[in-house]
């Protein structure tokens, strides 16, 4: 199982070009697609169509190579094999027939976009492509809404702007969302925003719907987390400006956090100017 590049054709490690070149076969999704691939690395290698549509049949072509004593590299068009991607079969076939599976790891869509995406640290929830359809899709994101999990999904350009808008209406306007357009490619877009004005973002510029899309929605933990933040950020602001007491009724009022905790970090805040000026 040898991961591929998602875009830029140098992200691939020279193990996963090694085992390219010593494989007897290279079972590859769109054979077009890793000639090029292969062209520019200057790899020979004999390919073999394995896609979904004969999935199967090329599991059983796999198993028989294997079981003449020959290695078989698969590959997809881009990233890891078996992620959102064909690949699970053939492994599942030559792991039954007792053949070793060795996974040369590599680039992958989710992991990229979720390592640079600037969402908290934390478990995340790997959904790949949600329905096509709008009402499958409203539902499975219903589920998926109060999982105390970051969301990673994969998303069509063509379907990328009812899914922000799906997921504001499940997940709630006020999560953040990461919307990761052609990584590692010349158009290369990380954009953070509210999920409520993602829609408006995207439908702004034709060229911000182009390409290929993970999007990332902060977790409800992490959203609760951010709001912790923002009341201290508020309270700092008022007492600035105000009494200890109107700061910490008004700092409560504005982001309904809890009047004990406001009121002691407000104490240590004021202990601290103080001790400061003296
Ligand atoms: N196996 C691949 C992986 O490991 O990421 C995923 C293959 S899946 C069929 C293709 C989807 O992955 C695209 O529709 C897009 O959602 C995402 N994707 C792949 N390459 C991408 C890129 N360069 N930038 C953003 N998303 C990408």
């Amino acid at each position: 199982m040898v991961a591929t590049p998602i875009g830029n054709l140098e992200d691939i490690s020279p193990r996963a070009l090694q085992s390219l070149a010593r494989a007897d076969a290279i079972a590859a999704e769109d054979t077009r697609v890793t000639a090029r691939l292969l062209d520019h690395h200057r790899v020979q290698g004999k390919l073999v169509a394995a896609h979904e549509h004969n999935e199967r049949r090329a599991a059983d072509w796999i198993v028989e190579q294997l079981a003449l004593g020959k290695t078989v590299a698969l590959v997809t068009d881009a990233g890891t094999p078996a992620i959102s991607d064909p690949g699970a079969t053939v492994v599942a076939k030559a792991r039954a027939a007792g053949f070793r599976v060795v996974p040369i790891p590599g680039p992958n869509a989710a992991v990229t976009a979720l390592s640079a995406s600037g969402i908290a640290e934390g478990p995340f929830l790997f959904a790949g492509f949600l329905p096509a359809k709008p009402a499958a899709r409203r539902k499975a994101l219903e589920r998926l809404a109060g999982l105390p999990y970051t969301l990673v999904l994969y998303e069509a350009p063509h379907r990328v702007v009812e899914c922000v808008e799906d997921m504001s209406a499940a997940l709630g306007p006020e999560r953040t969302l990461v919307i990761a357009r052609e990584l590692t490619k010349l158009f290369e877009q990380i954009h953070r925003c509210a999920l409520g004005e993602a829609a408006a973002w995207l439908r702004e510029d034709a060229d911000r719907r182009r390409g290929e899309f993970v999007l990332i929605a902060e977790g409800p933990a992490a959203r609760s987390e951010s709001a912790k933040l923002d009341w201290e950020r508020v309270l700092t602001t008022l007492l600035a400006e105000l009494p200890l007491a109107h700061a910490v009724k008004l700092a409560c009022k504005l982001t309904g956090a809890k009047k004990n905790a406001v009121y002691a970090r407000a104490l240590q805040l004021v202990r601290a100017a103080t001790s400061r000026r003296s």
